[in-house]
């Protein structure tokens, strides 16, 4: 294979990305460095981890190796050599090629990088993101292949203490993701070596099912059941072991959607209800579940860590899974199906929304009046209206000669809920890079679904803090990552909620002012006591204040 040299990335994509605090965590590392071996067409790849990643993670690869020369390059912030591929980013099949990985790593621990490629043999050592050594050297090798050594994860950064804290949590991650990991790349030979025990050793595999077999059961001869379906374009693989326990500990459940790990909570429910005659009552087991799906009936996101994806029918994929599983096990029976359960299930609460294009009909009063109501404000764009002056809490603006004194906070409460009480999930950006914000309380299930519904993608670091991975476009003129911890800790009571509390600093420009009173219906305003339409007399009264 030839090696691309790495290039810069092009202003605009900088751009894209936020500038703010870089957060990974070690589980999201290893998947980065296992991602970039895989891409140089390693076949061969040894992972050694101690202490859960905080006192070294390392990774051997045969793949065709970093050219010596560049090897600063590659921990270097948005550097990438698959460049022509990033415009791909927003395809499913493409990893995580952001080119920021080695150099966040880098930022937070003490790296050493050893590479050879068929023309160059290099090492370099870097130190909180300072390069301490660079070593290269023109010569020809025939082993090529890449040993990265991270060490002293987050020593520079407070937390490292939370890692330190969440053991067995952090385990459990890592584990999950080399195991999705050598699922998805069977034909590949892994080693796996946890602090000073054995090394694991996964030889390459030429079925899929072999490799499961050596994940799941660890090579022992556990029974399962292996069930298979199509229907309309979709094929779903389904393994399910006999193996049972109470509890989700030490449990393996994986998805795959055309070979991309990933959550999606109603199918886990599906397959877990519809298989539990498989299990004695109260118990499940493992399970592998493998979808291959035409590209244009998911939308996929991408960012650092993203495990979901959109499904823009469900209903179809869960309805081929129950189905399927229902009719394997019907004879195996051991105790009936709770068959109303899963009906209940199905078409209520997973339903697909519509969107909902609709005539006007003019006959209709209120129909008539909303359709006006929008018309308004077009042609009220037009004109511009003047920013007269500004303090904390207000401002006093002209529009066709008129004087307008508007409550700052009220106006952008009341404009951000209206962005929020209308989401186009077309609008939903990726968040390259995020900034660690704060949780009262536990972060759970619904409130991550209703985060999902505003938009804002969210991944709980830890019982504190938590970050968004996506977020909402239209929200970008405000403080968005202010917005969805307001949105959290105030448990998404939108009546009551209060954004501007929250951004004090904020500022309205006169160029914002507009835009934002352009889309708003200014009659509506002064209906809701935001604004209110002054005369000199009264301008005069409240300034004299
Ligand atoms: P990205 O993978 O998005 O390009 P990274 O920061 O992960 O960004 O890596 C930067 C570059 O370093 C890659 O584009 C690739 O050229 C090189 N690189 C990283 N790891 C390896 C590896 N194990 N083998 C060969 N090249 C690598
Ligand atoms: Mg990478």
């Amino acid at each position: 294979m030839q090696t691309e040299s790495i290039q810069l990335l092009p202003e605009h994509i900088i751009d894209q990305i936020k500038a703010g605090e870089v957060i990974e965590r070690p589980s999201t590392l290893i998947k980065e460095i296992l991602e970039n071996a895989i891409d140089a067409g390693a076949t061969k790849l040894d992972l050694h981890i101690i202490e859960n990643g905080l006192e070294l993670i390392s990774l051997m690869d045969n793949g065709k190796g970093i050219d010596a020369e560049e090897l600063p390059l590659a921990f270097c912030r948005h550097a990438t050599s698959k460049i022509d591929r990033f415009e791909d980013i927003y395809h499913l099949n493409s990893y995580g090629f952001r080119g920021e990985a080695l150099a966040s790593i880098a930022s937070v621990s003490r790296v050493s990088c050893e590479s050879k490629t068929t023309a160059s043999s290099g090492q370099i050592n870097i130190e909180g993101g300072q390069t301490v050594h660079h070593f290269h050297q023109d010569k020809k090798n025939t082993d090529t292949g890449t040993k990265i050594f991270i060490k002293d994860l987050f020593f520079n950064t407070p937390v490292r203490m939370k890692f330190i804290q969440s053991k067995s949590a952090e385990k459990n991650q890592i584990k999950k993701i080399i195991h999705s990991f050598m699922i998805n790349h069977f034909d590949k030979e892994f080693s796996i070596k946890w602090d000073q025990k054995e090394k694991e050793i996964y030889l390459k595999r030429e079925h899929q099912v072999e490799r499961l077999k050596d994940v799941l059961f660890a090579g022992k001869n556990i029974e399962f059941e292996q069930i298979s379906a199509q229907y309309d374009g979709i094929d779903v693989q389904l393994f399910l072991s006999h193996e049972s326990s109470r509890g989700n500990a030490h449990k393996s459940h994986f998805l795959f959607v055309n070979d991309r790990y990933i959550k999606e909570i109603p199918i886990h429910k599906v397959i877990l209800n519809t298989a539990a005659p498989l299990w004695p009552e109260g118990e499940t087991g493992h399970y592998v579940c493998l979808i291959k799906i035409p590209a244009d009936e998911i939308d996929v996101n991408i960012h650092p860590n993203k495990t979901v994806i959109k499904f823009f029918r469900l209903n179809k994929v869960l309805s081929l899974l129950s189905g399927a599983i229902r009719a394997h096990l019907v004879p195996k029976q051991t105790r009936p199906i709770a068959s109303e359960r899963q009906d209940d299930l199905l078409p209520q609460s997973l339903g697909e929304r519509e969107v909902q294009y609709r005539e006007v009909n003019f006959n209709l009063k209120e129909e008539t009046a909303s359709y006006f109501e929008n018309i308004h404000y077009q042609t009220e764009e037009n004109h511009q209206s003047r920013l007269l002056l500004q303090d904390e809490t207000s401002l006093l603006f002209q529009k066709e000669q008129k004087l307008y004194f508007l409550n700052k906070e009220l106006l952008c409460n009341y404009h951000i809920r209206k962005i929020l009480s209308s989401i186009d999930q077309q609008k939903v950006s990726p968040l390259l890079v995020s900034k660690p914000l704060k949780i009262d309380g536990a972060l759970n299930e619904s409130k991550i679904k209703q985060a999902l519904d505003y938009g804002f993608e969210i991944d709980a670091l830890d019982q504190e803090t938590f970050v968004a991975r996506t977020f909402y476009m239209p929200l970008q003129i405000y403080p968005y990552l202010t917005i969805i911890e307001a949105l959290i800790n105030q448990n998404f009571a939108m009546e009551t909620i209060n954004f501007y509390q929250s951004f004090s600093e904020f500022h309205l420009s006169a160029p914002l002012l507009r835009e934002i009173l352009g889309e708003l219906n200014l009659a509506k305003l002064i209906e809701q006591n935001i604004m209110r339409e002054l005369s000199l007399s009264n301008l005069k009264k409240i300034y004299a204040k």
